[in-house]
């Protein structure tokens, strides 16, 4: 679906920034803004700046900022559809939607998730049936109350081939779809069978808590089958980017950090038991992606990995951990006793032991070392090349030389040597770990201003913030007079100006790189009364015009000099005399 113009400018006019933000930000007036404590970073001293009659907000702590949709869409983990609807319903204002080229493709999605709730269903059903006892003596076992079953929709899926493949069709599901879903599969003879048989059935939802796929724990218990099945890779599927339980958990993140556990069980265990921070990845290590999803939701309290005690379990926390480190994620590990998984240790000894668990987690750099102490004798030489060797593939992965360094000064720390030769070794071998595997670029955090000369900062507010004068700025000077960082909210601006009109902020600065944005944030935050504007009017046109004119000569200078030497007698004259009426103008 796509929203038209008119509509979205109803709402951009009717949703008041101030009042958006005032409800999560408690705001001050403070000269023309509003300031509060940032939403998007922890602070104690407010940096978060909203400005009313530009209607933009932007924080100088950690850089965020944007109009009042990049707000909703941000705080509410919104797209942009999404966020115009709920501002539109909120202010009641009208919206025309129109389907988009994309709406075939929407089609089909919207398809695969109800055959996928439609299956859950079933699955649902069966569990409390007298077919699905199978499933029900697993979950008294395992001390699964009711209450979560029903929360995260576990059901049963028989031991049939044909459950699924003979009921959705009777409902109007199309073959191809049963297919594309990934619930069943083509047998040789060309029918359709079900992927998931006698099974205890987790459906995988996404954050919003749509069905994208499902987990299939065996229940057989025989020696050839795997223990889990899972939906493999489709449309709206892919394991490497959803988590288990984050549609559940997403509440409790912003009040606990999350709690990263390795399987379906644990998470519905430890929901179970009070611990409702819970997540899981699919089946597989922890991704880059679902570290990446992870922190959309769990910056603020950050994540403590809980894996299985055994030297598997503890092997995955350790890949785990970067990931999370890399999505600017505060990272703890906890390890339950050896041998045992933190399903276990609920049933065994209670929440209480669990959360006994939990204090005693320790930070990245007591567990790596601890693990890596665990396998080298940093005492004598051998020992600590191969610690340091494995140290520097652990620490080759984080990306920026910044938390790279810092690390390496704690484990130097840590380790006890702490001499600079360590440190040397290390920094040696993750240099040369790096060479091989060749670098990744440092995300941007708390982004460093472009450096902008004052007239171009005074006449890029002019441009956004003053309809008269914008009129004159555009009328002398030319888009690409300015310097190129900035030129993608010029443009904008001048199209929107010679229209009358001044363009809007948050847009403009959208379109900019982080540095650059961040510059620009800055300028459109500066207060100028009158008087001063009309100064930096005339300043700014002056020292433009003299900037220009000056690498004007600099370019008509060396062309003067490629004349000489060339003989080109006719050229040299003709550039002389452009030199000179130029300098004349130049005063
Ligand atoms: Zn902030």
């Amino acid at each position: 679906m796509a929203i038209d113009d008119a509509s979205l400018e109803r709402v951009r006019r009717a949703a008041d920034i101030v009042a958006v933000v005032g409800e999560y930000v408690q705001l001050k007036r403070r000269g023309q803004s509003y300031v509060g404590l940032c939403p998007f970073h922890e602070e104690k001293t407010p940096s978060f700046n909203v400005h009313a009659a530009r209607q933009f907000y932007h924080c100088f702590g950690c850089g965020v900022g944007g109009d009042v949709f990049s707000f909703v869409m941000e705080l509410e983990k919104m797209d942009f559809l999404e966020a115009v609807r709920h501002l539109a319903r909120k202010f009641n204002v009208e919206i025309t939607e129109t389907a988009d080229r994309t709406g075939d493709r929407r089609g089909e999605r919207d398809d695969a998730y109800r055959v996928l709730e439609r299956a859950t269903t079933l699955y649902q059903r069966l569990l409390t049936s007298p077919a699905g006892v199978r499933g029900r003596d697993f979950l008294t076992r395992r001390k699964v109350s009711a209450q979560m079953q029903a929360a995260f929709g576990l059901g049963y899926a028989p031991p049939e081939w044909d459950f699924l493949a003979k009921r959705l069709p009777k409902d109007g599901v199309r073959p191809e779809l049963l297919l594309t879903t990934g619930l069943c599969t083509r047998g040789k003879s060309g029918g359709l069978y079900d992927r998931l048989r006698d099974r205890l059935v987790f459906p995988v939802r996404d954050p919003r808590g749509r069905v994208v796929g499902f987990g299939g724990r065996d229940l057989s218990d025989a020696q050839d089958v795997p223990k889990y099945v899972n939906s493999p890779e489709s449309p709206i599927y892919h394991k490497g980017s959803e988590l288990y339980g984050l549609d559940l958990a997403r509440k409790s993140l912003r009040d606990s950090p999350a709690l990263l556990v390795e399987g379906y069980l644990d998470v519905v265990s430890l929901h179970g038991a009070g611990f409702a921070a819970a997540v899981a990845p699919l089946g597989t290590a922890l991704t880059e992606e679902q570290a990446k999803l992870l922190g959309r939701f769990a910056a603020e309290k950050g994540v403590v990995v809980l894996f299985d005690g055994d030297a598997a379990g503890q092997a995955a926390a350790l890949r785990s951990l970067l990931h999370l480190v890399n999505a600017g994620l505060a990272v703890r590990v906890a390890t339950p006793p050896s041998g045992r998984d933190p399903d276990d240790v609920i049933r065994d000894d209670g929440p209480a032991a669990l959360s006994a668990i939990l204090d005693a987690a320790v930070g990245i750099e007591e567990f790596l070392t601890k693990a890596l102490l665990g396998r080298h004798r940093p005492e004598d030489a051998l020992g600590r090349g191969k610690l340091v060797e494995e140290l520097a593939g652990h620490l080759f992965v984080l990306k920026g030389s910044m938390a790279r360094d810092v690390l390496i000064d704690r484990f130097a720390d840590k380790l006890g040597v702490s001499n600079r030769s360590l440190r040397e070794d290390l920094r040696r071998a993750v240099r040369e770990t790096r060479a091989v595997a060749g670098d990744r670029a440092a995300p941007v955090r708390r982004v460093r201003p472009v450096p902008l000369e004052q007239d171009v900062r005074l006449l890029l507010f002019l441009l956004f913030n003053d309809r008269e004068r914008a009129g004159r700025v555009v009328g002398e000077i030319h888009p690409a007079d300015f310097p190129e960082s900035v030129r993608p909210a010029v443009e904008p601006a001048y199209e929107a100006v010679r229209e009358g009109n001044l363009a809007d902020v948050g847009p403009a600065a959208a379109k900019l790189e982080p540095a650059a944005r961040e510059a620009f944030f800055r300028v459109m935050a500066m207060e100028l009364d009158e008087e001063e504007r009309e100064k930096a009017l005339v300043d700014c046109l002056d020292a433009f015009r003299r900037r220009n004119l000056g690498t004007e000569l600099i370019r008509l200078k060396a062309e003067l000099k490629d004349a000489y030497r060339k003989g080109d007698e006719e050229r040299y004259r003709k550039l002389l005399a452009r030199i000179d009426s130029l300098k004349v103008e130049e005063g």
